[in-house]
């Protein structure tokens, strides 16, 4: 027997499970509330958005009431966040740190959260220096760069250097459904960043990006190595009964989320060894 949320109810990256990382990314899930939307600043009354997200929180094994939070302005601001931020924006959208778009640390036990519900959900983890960060990249953060910005913010806060950086690029609209409008066109040809414009895909009667291979190439742009740049490559839109999507339009006004949570490492003092 299925409960509400069991583990099929996630998703996650390849490849993160060798490493001491919490990670998931929610669903759709009609057997909670607004589909298991986990926006607390949205739709739902706040006692279903909460209960919700102890839901979500529950099956991921994380404490939904220590989840760090921004306030999603579609920009490119990038907060290092530690033990002091804890519970920000966990249980009131209020308390959430404000004009972020990406959250990185280095704090172990500390749960960082995004939102979408089509923007690309960005998780960059470090496996050397130990931290991790999670991004909201739509088409505004993405022709900002923030891509850019978290590699730059991960090597000065922790010393992070861009080779060892592991990024996974999420759930979210796919270049067979992102068509936009001219404004946005015209923003990322201004922008005269080589990896923006071949991400158009010029279409009558309107264009289409691409915002898995403008992010992917703006982490290789920042240093990242190809090999270490995945993206899921599901498009929310045409995984709608999954995932909400905005382009999908009615009954998908919730957002799912991207969670990360570093764990302690093994203990490495010991170098001597034994069979
Ligand atoms: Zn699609």
């Amino acid at each position: 027997m299925q409960t509400a949320v069991d583990d099929s109810t996630l998703f996650r990256f390849d490849g993160l499970d060798l490493y001491p990382l919490i990670h998931a990314v929610t669903t759709r899930n009609p057997a909670l509330p607004g589909d298991g939307d986990i926006n607390i600043a949205g739709r739902l009354p706040l006692d279903e958005a909460l209960a919700n997200r102890r839901a979500w929180a529950d099956l991921i094994g994380i404490d939904a009431s220590a989840l760090v939070a921004g306030r999603q302005v579609h920009g490119t601001h990038v907060q290092v966040v530690d033990e002091q931020q804890r519970g920000r924006g966990a249980l009131r959208i209020e308390d959430a740190i404000p004009q972020t778009d990406a959250l990185i640390t280095r704090t172990l036990g500390l749960p960082l959260i995004i939102y979408t519900a089509d923007c690309v959900p960005v998780l960059v983890y470090d496996p050397v220096v130990h931290a991790v960060g999670l991004a909201h990249a739509g088409w505004r953060g993405t022709v900002g760069n923030i891509a850019g910005s978290v590699v730059a913010a991960m090597s000065a806060a922790f010393g992070s250097r861009p080779a060892n950086l592991i990024v996974r690029l999420g759930p979210s609209i796919g270049p067979c459904c992102y068509e936009v409008g001219d404004e946005v066109i015209d923003a990322w040809r201004a922008s005269g960043v080589e990896h923006l414009v071949e991400a158009i895909d010029p279409r009558e009667p309107r264009d289409y990006l691409d915002l898995w291979r403008a992010n992917s190439l703006a982490f290789e742009a920042a240093g990242v190595l190809p090999d270490h740049v995945e993206s899921s490559e599901i498009c929310t839109r045409c995984h709608a009964e999954r995932y909400f999507s905005r382009r999908a339009g009615q009954g998908h006004r919730g957002l799912f989320a991207t969670i990360a949570q570093l764990q302690p490492r093994p203990y490495e003092g010991d170098v001597q060894g034994d069979d």
